[in-house]
């Protein structure tokens, strides 16, 4: 058994447990849409939260391969990841980099331990796509500085202990925009919850009154936002959440599948797809640790994974009609079906939309 085995053992025992106390119901999208900070202690507990990040911040101090195996298992098992995904995902590695050890020190070790929610407050109204639209601004006032404006989609907002803001602090487009520690709640911070249609609740809208911000929690440089951020978002974009949010409900709809379907081919494709995406995943995740930009790999490789993801959708509902099946899906996996059709459509959405991936990828090519 390699290292990696051991690891993966690791993580499919501690979920078992989980499992067997019925500590939570796996959800599709669960790093979205599963907040649970008392998992999120747990996972830490067992020091499978930073595997990438340095030891002296309770991390792994490993590679990406161990972070992407701890990752794997938890998206198939719809664990329920959100409260800490995000602050894994793209704030600790954006620390380690931009942070002062004041921010690392307070930071770091609570991202390990499950211990730290963090929203990403990127959108705005008239600023998605386009992202250096941004018109949220940060004025300097003694020992700090004070935000005016609106950020929109903020998922998690409501429950996170701080919120990652881009704010302009001077100039134009990308010129001038700063990264901000926003501690959240804040009397000057008013969250607003923007419903699914189903009435749940995970993304907002948050706005700012000269809410005060010390200089202690600027991130990373004064002006140097836009590429922070731009850093940050090839972390958002390359993660495996971006084709295997479905994988629950596709394996709970191949249950009770009979030995003849009526596409004998629709689950080995599923398979093939998957299978590719994890080996193109972990190359570029590979050169992106590695400082690399990644952009274009990135864009290519986020477009074609969350159109798989819709897709999933599709598929996981001709396998619910199968004639061949020897058993109806269960009430679990109607449910999953039922979330997965609802969230699908932001799949290609969140992060960037499809159109502008493919944007940057056709622009980068004829560079
Ligand atoms: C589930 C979900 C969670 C999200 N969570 C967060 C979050 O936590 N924090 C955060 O900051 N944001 C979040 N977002 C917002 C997301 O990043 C934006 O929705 C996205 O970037 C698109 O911006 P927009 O909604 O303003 O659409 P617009 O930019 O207005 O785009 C509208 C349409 O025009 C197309 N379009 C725009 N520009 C171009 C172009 N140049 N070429 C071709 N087509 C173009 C787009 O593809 C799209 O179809 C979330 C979104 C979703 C769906």
């Amino acid at each position: 058994m390699t290292q990696l085995d051991h690891l993966r053992a690791r993580v499919r025992a501690f979920l078992a447990e989980e499992l067997a106390e019925r500590r939570f119901t796996p959800h599709c999208d669960s790093w979205l849409v599963g907040n649970d900070r008392a998992f999120s202690r747990r996972l830490g507990a067992q020091h499978l939260i930073g595997l990438m990040l340095p030891t002296e911040f309770g991390g792994g101090g490993g590679g990406v391969a161990d972070r992407l195996v701890v990752s794997e298992e938890l998206l198939a098992a719809g664990a329920p990841v959100a409260a800490h995904w995000f602050a894994e995902r793209q704030f600790a590695p954006s620390l380690l980099r931009h942070g002062t050890s004041a921010q690392q020190l307070e930071w770091l070790p609570r991202i390990t331990g499950g211990e730290a929610c963090i929203a990403i407050g990127l959108s705005e109204p008239d600023a998605g796509s386009d992202l250096a639209a941004v018109r949220t601004r940060a004025v300097a006032s003694e020992g700090g500085w004070r935000i005016t404006g609106t950020k929109i989609w903020t998922s998690g907002a409501h429950l996170a202990d701080a919120m990652v803001v881009l704010a302009r602090t001077g100039g134009e487009r990308h010129a001038g925009l700063t990264q901000f520690i926003v501690r959240l709640p804040n009397p000057d911070v008013t969250v607003r919850p923007i419903r699914l249609i189903s009435g749940e609740h995970h993304f907002n809208e948050v706005s700012f009154t000269e809410a005060f911000v010390p200089d202690a929690d600027v991130l990373g440089e004064i002006g140097n936002g836009w590429t922070q951020a731009m850093q940050e978002l090839a972390f958002e974009r390359a993660g495996p959440e971006r084709y295997l949010s479905t994988l629950p409900l596709l394996q709970a709809m191949v249950e009770g599948l009979g030995p003849q379907p009526a596409d004998p081919g629709a689950v080995g494709r599923i398979i093939a797809d998957i299978s590719t995406f994890r080996v193109v995943n972990q190359r570029v995740i590979e050169h992106l640790a590695a400082g690399d930009t990644a952009a274009i790999d990135i864009a290519m490789l986020k477009s074609s994974a969350t159109a798989f993801e819709q897709r999933s959708v599709a598929v996981a509902l001709d396998l619910a009609a199968d004639p061949g099946r020897v058993s109806p899906p269960s009430t679990e996996a109607a449910t999953l079906l039922r979330e997965s059709q609802f969230q699908a459509p932001g799949f290609t959405i969140r992060g960037g939309t499809n159109e502008v991936l493919r944007g940057i990828v056709s622009k980068g090519l004829l560079r």
